[in-house]
């Protein structure tokens, strides 16, 4: 596996990276909305952004075909990364409480986000295998985020992603489930949290109600943030 030095290097190999032939067939030919006719998608695969310092690692599934796969930045300008958006700024982990587009002006406060596959998936299901190829970027991004204290995992796929990376790192994972707000302490690895995904399947349905996710990013800067000073 690749040994990279910065967060920078992993990004630039993230988004010329055509791994994965039925992703990179998807990712080229989602068809424009009509919401956004006349704008050029993104259509690579969207590298983590955030800060480098970050305390708290949050971990998505995929991009969205109309959200990062076409703005180039995961959780921007779709339903989920509204909520998400909402809920950090409300935390004080994000400067406002939108994530619209690139160059919007959103910086994340001791917060980096990033997906267990960079590319948007048919049906928002990658395959294992597809999952394994892309491994090593998600490895190397947590690697590089030597602060980092707690991961938190957005949905059952990427809360698995992150146990994947935990029993990569040579650590037992036996007896481990996703539920919402679960958590898991591993010796020297960022501890484990879970919650639902924000998409609006969870929001619209009040499975993930705001005040929970902001409730759960309470309790981690609680356990995590100040023990950094
Ligand atoms: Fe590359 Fe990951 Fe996209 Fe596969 S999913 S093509 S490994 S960036």
């Amino acid at each position: 596996m690749k040994r990279y030095g910065t967060l920078r290097q992993v990004s630039d190999d993230v988004v010329g990276c055509r791994l994965c032939p039925r992703l990179v067939d998807f990712r080229e030919g989602v068809r424009v909305r009509r919401a956004f006719e006349g704008q050029e998608y993104w259509r690579r695969p969207v590298p983590g952004f955030g800060d480098p310092d970050a305390w708290l690692v949050i971990i998505g599934l995929a991009p969205a075909a109309h959200g990062g796969n076409r703005t180039g930045r995961v959780f921007t300008g779709d339903e989920s990364g509204r909520f998400l958006m909402e809920a950090l700024h409300e935390a004080g982990l994000a400067n406002k409480p939108a994530s619209v587009y690139r160059g919007d002006g959103l910086r994340l406060e001791g917060c980096y986000i990033t997906a267990a596959v960079k590319c948007v998936p048919p049906d928002n299901k990658p395959t294992p295998e597809e999952f394994l190829a892309c491994s090593g970027y998600l490895d190397a991004e947590l690697r590089l985020l030597g602060n980092a204290r707690a991961a938190l995992a957005l949905g059952q796929m990427a809360f698995r992603s992150y146990m994947d990376y935990v029993r990569r790192a040579g650590k037992d994972v036996r007896g481990v489930r996703f539920a919402h707000g679960a958590s898991y302490r591993t010796d020297g690895l960022p501890v484990a949290y879970a919650s639902y995904h924000p998409t609006p399947r969870n929001t619209y349905t009040k499975k993930l109600t705001k005040k929970m996710l902001v409730d759960l990013l309470h309790r981690i800067k609680a356990a995590h943030c100040s023990a950094i000073g």
